[in-house]
């Protein structure tokens, strides 16, 4: 690597290192002070290349909903703003509950009110709705939704790529299949850092390197909070039956949904429902139309096996977990008895123990910044993660996030309690 100082070095090329190497590149100068994005195997090679890329608003907590709002904005509006596209499916999100655990309906109502009150568009929906949304579904009468119609997904991998080419076009410098082997520092400031291509010296170093994170950080003596873990995923094929007749009916039924909202009534893509997270049945399903299937996937991590090498993962899925995602997404949505079984994948989530991300300085080290553990939700935050750190580099409030809610030092002192609020839900 020919270049030695940059004003600062982004480790790792995730959905979370290329949207904050993007914002930072638009107010660096590329000549003097140079933007550095360093990721060891290709762009989306972690987590991100492996995301279900759900874009949904519906948190529990106000600081995830916001970021989740904002950063829809930026997702929903990039084509039209860049010409790129990142295959944004406007498909809708409902989030359920069944009518045998009040609490979490009225966990579901309390959020719908929250979200409300922070300009986000959702409504609460009741059976008979969520039937007319999604007419193939088997609800009991007395289940509740959340429906948010501009909620959907977006192509991860293209996604990741289009935030890197965002930003090189700005200045940035992209060097992929370089591995960051060390960290360089003076006293108590991480000063750059060291490849097999030489050594980088910047102002500040940014660690955006998911899974790998906690033994990358153990070199300078950082013990973080974070563990990984496999989820396991699979994949049906999109419902043949939703053709365009089936979706001229849907359309026409939700249409009424949508005018009694007062809403701008936009066609589904054929063959495809809402995004839905069932906290009813546990498990979470997506149409993804960049890749032709449907994925289903669970609404939580206590069935997920701890990886202790992210570079050595077991790739395998069990017949277990195929069966059950199979059973569960059939019984909610019977149009899928007939499809084929497309594909399975396990991905890797890094996990902290109130299951949201450490972002911010560390206490201990001056010049570093940690951007990891999101715990299995990150995705759709990325802008909001991107915009907010480079304010965190410049020395400005952070807006874009709220910095105590992430702090890394947050558990320092504290006993570790076990996850709670699976995907901030
Ligand atoms: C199966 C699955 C489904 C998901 N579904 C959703 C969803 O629907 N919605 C949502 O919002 N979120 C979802 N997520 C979570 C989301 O995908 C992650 O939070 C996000 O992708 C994390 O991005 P990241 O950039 O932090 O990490 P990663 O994508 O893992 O990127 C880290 C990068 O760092 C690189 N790296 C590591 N060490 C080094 C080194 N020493 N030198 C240089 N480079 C290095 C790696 O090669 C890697 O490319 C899902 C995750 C998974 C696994």
């Amino acid at each position: 690597m020919s270049l030695r100082r940059a004003q600062t070095v982004v480790v790792g090329g995730g959905v979370m290192g290329v949207a904050i190497a993007w914002h930072l590149a638009r107010r660096a100068n590329p000549i003097t002070e140079p933007v550095v994005l360093i990721e060891k195997s290709a762009l989306a090679a972690g987590s991100s290349g492996r995301s279900g890329a759900i874009l949904r608003q519906h948190y529990s907590d106000r600081e995830l909903a916001v970021m989740a709002r904002d950063s829809l904005r930026v997702y929903a509006g990039l084509e039209a703003r860049t010409g790129r596209s990142i295959g944004f499916q406007r498909t809708g999100v409902i989030t359920l509950a069944g009518p045998e655990r009040p609490e979490t309906i009225a966990l579901v109502q309390r959020n719908v009110a929250m979200q409300r009150s922070v300009g986000i568009t959702t409504h609460l929906v009741d059976a008979a709705e969520i039937r007319e949304l999604v007419p193939d579904i088997v609800i009991a009468d007395g289940a509740v939704g959340a429906y948010e119609p501009d909620g959907g997904g977006v192509d991860p991998v293209r996604t990741v790529e289009v935030f890197a080419t965002l930003a090189r076009e700005a200045g940035g410098i992209t060097r992929l299949g370089v591995k960051v082997e060390a960290f360089v520092v003076e006293g108590d400031r991480v000063i750059g850092v060291d490849t097999a291509e030489g050594r980088v010296l910047a102002r500040d170093v940014i660690v955006a390197t998911g899974p790998w994170t906690k033994p990358l950080l153990a070199q300078i003596g950082c013990d973080l909070p974070l563990s990984v873990v496999r989820p396991e995923q699979h994949f049906l094929a999109l419902p043949r039956v939703a053709t365009s007749a089936a979706s001229d009916a849907r359309a026409r039924l939700e249409d009424s949904v949508l005018d009694r909202f007062g809403l701008a009534h936009e066609v589904l893509p054929p063959s495809a429902h809402p995004v839905i997270l069932d906290l009813e049945r546990g498990f979470y399903t997506r149409c993804e139309g960049h890749a032709g299937r449907t994925r289903v996937g669970r609404m939580d991590y206590a069935h997920d096996d701890e990886v202790p090498d992210p570079d050595a993962i077991d790739e395998r899925v069990s017949s277990a977990y195929v069966e059950w995602a199979r059973r569960e997404l059939t019984a909610r949505l019977p149009v899928y008895t007939d499809e084929d079984d497309v594909g399975s994948q396990v991905g890797l989530y890094t996990l902290t123990p109130d299951a949201q991300a450490l972002i911010g300085r560390p206490r201990q080290w001056r010049g570093l910044i940690l951007v990891s553990g999101f715990s299995g939700h990150g995705f759709k935050l990325a802008p909001s993660v991107g915009e907010g750190v480079a304010q965190l580099v410049h020395g400005e409030p952070v807006t874009a996030f709220d910095e105590a809610f992430f702090a890394p030092d947050r558990f320092a002192g504290r006993a570790h309690a076990a996850p709670t609020g699976a995907f901030g839900l």
